[in-house]
């Protein structure tokens, strides 16, 4: 799949839609989903162009990847979400319900988040 510049989440990158941020650095941004699953409803995406993890398994360097992964703990630490647990999920491609072609996962908590699958 090609990366689409246009996608929502390449616009909040370039500042052409606004966000709410939960945390960024030079690698990373965090923000909460516009229509919100739980009481926490964060994305996480990285700042390079990757439509989804495949391609960012593919082609990440490994500083990416570990700077991704770390920033993980980093955001769920500043939610308290490390002390309650949470669920992370990247829903990828079409069988995924990817509905946002940028890399990005969604980290949920606040409450019991239920099943894994309805
Ligand atoms: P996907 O289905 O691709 O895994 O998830 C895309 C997520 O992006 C959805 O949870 C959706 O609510 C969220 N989303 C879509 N457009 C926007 C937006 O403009 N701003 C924010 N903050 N989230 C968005």
């Amino acid at each position: 799949m090609t990366y689409d510049s246009d996608n929502i989440f390449a616009k909040i990158l370039r500042g052409e839609i606004p966000n709410k941020t939960v945390y960024e650095d030079d690698h990373v941004l965090a923000f909460e989903d516009i229509a919100p699953q739980a009481p926490i409803h964060v994305l996480l995406i990285p700042k390079g162009a990757y439509t989804d993890m495949d391609d960012f398994s593919n082609r990440a360097s490994p500083q990416e990847m570990s700077h991704f992964l770390k920033a993980i703990g980093t955001i769920t630490q500043k939610l308290g979400l490390d002390q309650t647990g949470y669920r992370l999920i990247s829903n990828c491609k079409d069988h995924g319900g990817q509905e946002v072609p940028h890399l990005h996962f969604h980290i949920l908590g606040g409450e019991h988040i239920g099943p894994m699958r309805a």
